[in-house]
């Protein structure tokens, strides 16, 4: 693609990248590694037993990317991984940008790491401000007529920063078509997975070879603290920011941290977190203009809110003596400050140093959301369990009626579960059902949390001709009795003889009392009603009634 050539930096143009002996030995995986100068022994302290802290990583791990292509929705070789989406900004101007010649265009009021990016490779900053008058959207005459063939990079975040909202999605397309072969319209889709339209522009990359995406896992994946981004655009042009980037430019904990958020049970968790985080914006934006120190709340489609207040040094001064701070952003906008959204209770906090009366019946509270990652050499087991929001059920343990009684006690137990689970079934299902029970007890525990306001007691004895009495006390004290004996050794690929063991390690993880009485005659209905009665005793007892702690001593 010879415009793309064009545009690069003349000498790096035909630039060669740092070659590691890993790199160069392509499908030869080593047994004894002793090409990189490393260290032979794991590092001090308790992340060298879980991650290979002495080795260098992956400089771009295949598996992730191929994670990350699927998540955005991409092929692998459109995507490059950086050490946030910041890293990303940076490499887009040292391979376009001479220093003291070319340029980069942005339109403030914006991002601030722009400037400092470009400062530092020498570029010049030009600036077209967005038009306060039309909603803050791009100025497309005043574009048009700023570039030069020096512009070589336009950076515009969508949603915006600082005031949240997305641009018009005609406008963007029209620049990409006017600054076709000449500059890149790099879109920043920080907040993109908080809007209306978390794909972005990722389905215009085809039509325009221009445009590049930043995206990132620092918000809506909460993993600020690992710097994961990525920069998705044409295949040429990710290999050509690729032989610039630092030789190792992830951590092994970053790559692991990664590919934990992106497995079924991460995406599921950071998906309910995003919706959670969506709600509070729609009752932040609601409930913030009753304080008497906001004028007025910005609409915006990311997890952050733009307030303008009378004096927002005065209002930074106050949150600080309630321990909370804020981002004055008086600089780009007078008076107005950002609010990141916390939790629901964070954001009560924050209302009530406002002076804001939290409406009684709708205060905020996070779901009770856990998951677990439980990986053995028997099983691999990643389960979610939302106690507040019975609608998901996505279960898949490779023994059909194991997944059918799962799926009772969650329906039956009114919490959403989601379970994964790969195990040694070639052996038998006795790995899979234990472990599926303790990663399930565990995730159940989880997500009780404090406990405070939890009914703690349930009981029930349902089931026609099979009669399943279950009583379960959620004290903390793991005890398991079964009473029952199966007229059939299995049911399925289930052995019966695992009922009794499944409800043992569901206790023993969950830290519960939990008694099972079972009559009947059919070996089917009678773990059936074992399952549902299970889940009819669970639902009672994972039900929240206040905020009281249910016990005398205080604990539980
Ligand atoms: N873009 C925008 C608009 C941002 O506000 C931020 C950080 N606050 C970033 C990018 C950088 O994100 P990262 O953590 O991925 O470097």
């Amino acid at each position: 693609m010879s415009w793309l050539r064009d545009l690069i930096r003349p000498d790096l143009q035909s630039f060669a990248a740092y070659g590691s002996a890993r790199t160069e030995a392509g499908a030869f995986v080593p047994t004894l590694p002793l090409d990189a100068n490393e260290g032979p022994w794991s590092p001090f302290g308790p992340l060298g037993a879980l991650e290979p802290l002495n080795r260098y990583p992956d400089p771009q791990p295949a598996d992730l990317r191929r994670r990350l292509a699927t998540l955005y929705g991409v092929l692998p070789d459109q995507l490059l991984i950086t050490r946030g989406s910041d890293e990303g900004m940076d490499v887009l101007m040292r391979l376009f940008c001479r220093a003291g010649v070319d340029s980069i265009l942005i339109c403030p009021p914006t991002y601030g790491m722009y400037e400092v990016y470009a400062a530092t490779q020498g570029a010049a900053v030009q600036r077209v401000p967005l038009r306060a008058a039309v909603g803050w959207q791009l100025d497309l005459p005043a574009l048009e007529s700023a570039c030069t063939p020096e512009t070589k990079l336009i950076f515009i975040p969508s949603p915006t920063a600082p005031m949240g909202h997305v641009l018009r999605r005609e406008d963007v397309l029209a620049l990409c078509k006017s600054r076709e072969g000449k500059s890149l319209i790099v879109m920043d889709e920080a907040y993109v997975d908080f809007s209306d339209n978390p794909k972005g522009f990722v389905p215009d990359l085809v039509a325009h070879p221009n445009l590049v995406i930043l995206r990132t896992l620092s918000k809506s994946y909460a993993l600020a603290g690992e710097r994961l981004g990525a920069v998705l655009a044409l295949p040429e042009l990710i290999e050509a920011l690729r032989r610039i980037l630092s030789p190792y430019p992830l951590t092994q904990t970053s790559i692991r941290a990664a590919k934990d958020a992106l497995s079924p049970a991460g995406l599921l968790q950071s998906l309910e977190r995003q919706k959670i985080l969506i709600a509070e914006r729609v009752r932040m934006t609601d409930l913030l203009p009753r304080s008497s120190w906001i004028k007025k709340v910005f609409p915006s489609q990311a997890n952050f809110v733009l307030a303008e207040t009378s004096d927002s040094s005065a209002l930074m001064e106050h949150l600080k003596r309630f321990g909370i701070l804020i981002r004055n952003r008086h600089t780009l906008i007078p008076n107005t400050v950002r609010f990141t959204l916390g939790s629901p209770e964070q954001n009560d906090i924050v209302l009530r140093a406002l002076g804001v009366d939290v409406p009684k019946d709708q205060p905020g509270t996070t779901p009770r959301l856990f998951s677990v990652r439980r990986a053995t050499k028997e099983t691999k087991i990643d389960v979610t369990v939302n106690l507040d929001s019975p609608g998901f059920l996505d279960i898949a343990t490779g023994i059909g009626f194991f997944d059918h009684m799962l799926s009772q006690i969650a329906t039956h137990g009114g919490f959403g579960l989601c379970l994964q689970c790969k195990g040694d079934l070639e052996v038998d299902p006795h790995h899979t059902i234990e472990d599926c029970a303790l990663a399930l007890g565990e995730a159940l525990r989880g997500a009780l949390g404090d406990k405070k306001g939890l009914a703690r007691f349930g009981f029930t004895t349902p089931l026609d001709e099979a009669l399943a009495q279950v009583v379960i006390d959620l004290s903390g004290r793991p005890f398991a009795a079964f009473e029952g004996s199966f007229p059939a050794l299995m049911v399925g690929e289930m052995p019966t003889e695992m009922v009794p063991h499944f409800f043992m390690s569901l206790a023993t993880a969950l830290g519960a009392s939990l008694h099972v009485n079972v009559t009947g005659t059919n070996a089917h209905h009678m773990i059936e009603a074992c399952f549902k009665a299970t889940g009819r005793a669970l639902r009672q007892a994972l039900r929240r009634e206040g905020a009281d702690l249910p016990s005398t001593k205080g604990v539980l």
